[in-house]
């Protein structure tokens, strides 16, 4: 029997619950299956925290956060939460996590599955087979720098200013990581900056190269402008493997490239701490979608992002990567069949509720794990 993982469940708000009922399905299968256990925790985060306790997330359950093996979250807000002060908005249970977990890397894998190459807004040939990590660094960079702020100048106009700035070691970090993504995928990491206009960028450059030629010259390195590759997105996006990039240009090209595969409910992201001593690195995984108000507790969510990422967590928490596998190519197969929850339905042709997806997927993986 495999040690145990400790796993810290955060269904959360809106959807989150219903489609996090269908990972814990999957983590009773792989128990029972596949001889790994998991010792899974529930816990509270976003507007349910709220109600519950006052708060976005209780200091206990920040304490588990950071005693987990990792953290799966399925996704926070809601309508009935929107008028509080900010402080207890149920995003701040969210970065709360993020800040404390000190989760620097933002792992958004954009991966367009065959049966629904046509839901790409770009033509069907420029997509097909699409499989990109764009890695964004998430603590440090414009949203973070200091001095910020709005101030009134003499003349009576107001001026906002805002500070990037990156250090040596914060973008060393994030790189290593795009390095050992690479490694582990197509060995192709592409660097993104604005060099041409920022010294932050000159620097962001400088550092990544040197990194590459002293500790990953197997792994080829390239560097563009961001510009350049928010156009290379969507002109040729199969020419990419691995992005690194800083957290302004990461926000934006994650979205460009997660457009690429057409669907909210299929996209799942990670985001990466430091590793320890022992190479564990602390670890949240959710799907990018929100909660989606508008279709709770209709099981009409689609809740294969939420599988994905936890396909996410079996491949970079516990090297998992064969069940991984066994997740994704499951979520493939239901699709090629044309099991589909509404948000990808095919014209004319019934749907699945959530629970139904969540059933289906693990049929397909008792057929696949016999194989
Ligand atoms: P959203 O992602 O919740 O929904 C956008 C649209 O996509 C909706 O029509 C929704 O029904 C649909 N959708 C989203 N996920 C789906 C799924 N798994 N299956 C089927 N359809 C799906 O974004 P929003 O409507 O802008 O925000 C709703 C709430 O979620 C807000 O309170 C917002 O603050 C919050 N939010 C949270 C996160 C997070 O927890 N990480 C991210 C984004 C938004």
């Amino acid at each position: 029997m495999s040690a145990n993982k400790k796993l810290l469940v955060l269904p959360g708000d809106g959807i989150g619950p219903e489609v996090m009922d269908e990972v814990e399905r999957v983590v009773e299968w792989l128990d029972k299956k596949r001889r790994v256990t998991f010792s899974v925790e529930r816990g509270l985060v976003g507007g349910a925290a709220y109600d519950a306790d006052g708060t976005p997330l209780t200091d206990a359950t920040m304490e588990k956060a950071q005693g987990a093996d990792a953290v799966l979250l399925g996704a926070v807000g809601g309508p009935k939460w929107e008028t509080l002060p900010f402080e207890h908005r149920p995003e701040r249970g969210l970065l709360r996590l993020r800040k404390e977990m000190a989760l620097f890397a933002n792992l958004r894998p954009a991966q367009v599955f065959a049966p629904l190459v046509d839901a790409s807004s770009l033509k069907p040939e420029l997509v097909r087979g699409l499989d990109i990590m764009i890695l964004r660094e998430l603590t440090g960079g414009v949203y973070f720098g200091e001095p910020r702020g709005i101030e009134t100048l003499s003349d009576g106009q107001k001026r906002g200013f805002n500070t990037q700035s990156y250090t040596t070691s914060e973008i060393e970090r994030v790189a290593r990581v795009g390095f050992e993504l690479a490694r582990k995928r197509g060995n192709k990491l592409c660097s993104v900056e604005k060099a041409n206009v920022m010294e932050s960028g000159v620097l962001w450059r400088e550092v990544v190269q040197a990194l590459g030629d002293k500790d990953y010259p197997d792994v080829q390195l390239s560097h563009m402008y961001a510009d350049n590759c928010a156009m290379q997105l969507v002109r040729a996006p199969k020419q990419f493997d691995v992005i690194v990039t800083d957290n302004l240009f990461g926000d934006i090209l994650s979205d460009c490239a997660a457009m690429l595969t057409g669907s909210l409910g299929m996209l799942p992201s990670a985001s990466l701490g430091a590793a320890d001593e022992s190479g564990r690195r602390k670890a949240l995984y959710e799907p990018v979608h929100g909660s989606a108000p508008d279709i709770a507790g209709q099981g009409k969510a689609n809740p294969l992002a939420t599988l994905l990422s936890f396909a996410m967590m079996l491949r970079y928490s516990f090297d998992m990567d064969e069940d991984a596998k066994l997740i994704e190519q499951g979520v493939e197969k239901l699709l090629a069949q044309g099991v589909r929850t509404p948000d990808i339905r095919l014209e004319g042709t019934p749907t699945v509720t959530t629970k139904e997806m969540g059933k289906a997927l693990i049929a397909e993986m008792e057929i696949l794990a016999r194989d």
